[in-house]
């Protein structure tokens, strides 16, 4: 059995996405998160994390890049797509 599920993710909703929609399209989304060590030296992995749900090194912190959670926003990435910069 693996740790039990992060307490954050599930009042998120966090869950599979569609094919439509899912974490890696969020504003929220870090793709290379460095995760360090206990002395706080870098582990050499890199992991995706979510600002909403935590930058903590803890694996139970990685999301998915296909998840998808009650928080998603992709207004800026449909920003970028539809070229307006943001603005
Ligand atoms: S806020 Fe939700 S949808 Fe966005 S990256 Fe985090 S877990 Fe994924």
């Amino acid at each position: 059995m693996g740790k039990p599920r992060l307490r954050m993710k599930t009042e998120l909703n966090y869950r599979r996405g569609s094919t439509a929609h899912y974490c890696s399209q969020c504003n929220f989304y870090v793709s290379k998160f460095d995760v360090k060590l206990l002395d706080g030296t870098s582990s050499g992995i890199v992991q995706p994390r979510c600002r909403v749900i935590g930058l903590r090194n803890s694996r139970r912190y990685r999301i998915n890049p296909d998840g998808i959670c009650d928080k998603y926003d992709n207004s800026k990435y449909m920003s970028r797509l539809l070229g307006c910069g943001g603005r």
